[in-house]
């Protein structure tokens, strides 16, 4: 049976810069002071979402935990930031070409609001490639893929595949954790080193994005 691969956005089809993540660290905290009030200086703020991260996988959990703010309204204002940050992403070069070297269908699944990955995707220049073939988390009415599995049977019932053909593949175990539950055939990409290595729910693991797309051509036959 043919696979189809289903790619995470962020940090995966592109790397995100230990710049890059700090800038979206402190405009997560700038959503949260400037849109919702929250009586923090942007430092203080900065370290709450770090600290989120760590314990929710999550960025944004801490604030709406801590300060009751609905998770869906610190999301949409959290992206209107986010979208300032696109242009400091280095797009792979020659990505389009190894990409469509792969002979399996292949779709986007973002915990980044549809418009962001519209413009991320346009930025790196996979627009046209995934075109009416990557989906938010929006999408479904969440705004996260680390919280159960109902998001990935939507997702494969909206493609029309079974979670069984699909390989999801993504850079933060949390949410691999999940699509495996669901059926699906897991790849972690990592970067320093696999950390998640002793994880049960990761099939294979490679480094970095020209190792993965050779490991799923000879290792999954995409
Ligand atoms: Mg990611």
């Amino acid at each position: 049976m043919q696979k189809t691969i289903i790619w995470d956005l962020d940090n995966t089809l592109y790397f995100e810069t230990e710049e890059y993540k700090n800038k979206l660290n402190e405009v997560t905290a700038k959503a949260a002071i400037k849109d919702f009030n929250i009586p923090l200086d942007i430092q203080t703020a900065t370290e709450k979402v770090k600290e989120s991260y760590l314990t929710y996988r999550d960025g944004l959990e801490i604030f709406a935990k801590e300060y009751k703010i609905p998770h869906k309204k610190l999301y949409i204002s959290y992206h209107n930031y986010k979208s300032d940050l696109i242009s400091m992403i280095e797009p792979y070069p020659g990505l389009l070409e190894q990409l469509k070297s792969l002979k399996c269908p292949q779709f986007v699944f973002s915990t980044s609001s549809r418009d962001i990955c519209e413009k991320i995707l346009k930025h790196i220049g996979l627009y046209d490639f995934f075109k009416e073939r990557f989906y938010s988390v929006e999408d479904f009415d969440v705004y996260k893929k680390n919280e159960s599995t109902n998001v990935y049977q939507k997702l494969c019932e909206t493609i029309g595949k079974k979670p069984q053909d699909c390989i999801f593949v993504d850079d933060s175990y949390s949410n691999l954790n999940f699509a495996k539950q669901t059926g699906m055939s897991t790849v972690r990409i990592y970067y320093r080193n696999n950390s998640a290595k002793d994880m049960s729910f990761i099939d294979s693991a490679y480094k970095g994005i020209t190792e993965c797309i050779i490991g799923l051509k000879k290792d999954y036959d995409c």
